[in-house]
């Protein structure tokens, strides 16, 4: 671990106040065929989705389809999909999981319990994760320090323990206005949910609209009091 903490050290020096195109560059020309990119299809998302369907069309994106999206997620999809001639490959929960899972605990689980709730995001966001990442050496995610204080600590790249992959994180220094700046003049599609209030958009039982001056990752989970808006899948950043 020492010794990846040496690199991971290392490609922070290496790729100081480097662009995106110049961080993904870098991963994809030392590990080529091994940078996977992962979507929820927000705004940052839509920024590197972008940039990867025209600088970069060997990286992978992929998402995952939780079963309890938004119907504007699967829109988004589809028009991301046919506006940048790409595929993304969605992936879907084990089905034995979810039937287990619901038929003993109930449809709205999450709301039960914290422990409910991640049980519900392990079986329906990290296990097809986990799934997405095999065999890739780079992960790539839209993640921003300003979207929350549990994601200000987070570096350009990261060792993530749980998937034992380097995490790319190229707009993490992004403010919000840079990011809706890209969206606006590169005409990048985004989700019509932005436009009614929901700055993080997740599944659909788990979101709301936040408040003017709350952070971002408020409107995820707000029945928990206390807990990290985390759903799981970015638990080293925390
Ligand atoms: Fe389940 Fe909600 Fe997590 Fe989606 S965000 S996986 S519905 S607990």
């Amino acid at each position: 671990m020492d010794v990846m903490q040496n690199s991971i050290d290392q490609y922070n020096k290496d790729l100081l106040s480097a662009s995106p195109v110049r961080a993904i560059e870098y991963f994809n020309t030392l590990f080529p065929g091994q940078c996977v990119f992962s979507t929820s299809l927000g705004v940052e998302d839509q920024v590197l989705t972008r940039i990867i369907a025209s600088e970069f069309p060997t990286i992978r994106i992929v998402t995952l389809d939780t079963g309890r999206l938004f119907e504007e997620t699967y829109e988004l999809i589809h028009i991301t999909e046919l506006k940048y001639k790409i595929k993304i490959e969605v992936y879907f929960p084990d089905h034995t999981l979810v039937e287990n899972m619901v038929n003993s605990k109930g449809i709205n689980l999450f709301y039960d319990s914290v422990e409910n709730r991640k049980e519900c995001c392990h079986n329906r966001k990290i296990e097809p994760l986990t799934r997405a990442l095999k065999g890739s050496k780079v992960w790539i995610t839209g993640l921003r320090k300003e979207q929350s204080l549990a994601r200000a600590g987070v570096s350009l790249v990261n060792w993530d323990n749980t998937h034992s992959i380097i995490k790319l994180n190229p707009l993490i220094d992004w403010s919000e206005q840079e990011i809706w700046s890209a969206i606006h003049t590169k005409k990048i599609p985004y989700s019509s949910l932005h436009d009614k209030g929901f700055p993080s958009i997740g599944c659909r039982p788990c979101t709301r609209t936040v408040l003017p001056g709350e952070d971002s990752r408020s409107g995820r989970w707000w029945w928990e009091n206390g807990s990290k808006k985390e759903c799981g899948l970015h638990l080293n950043e925390e």
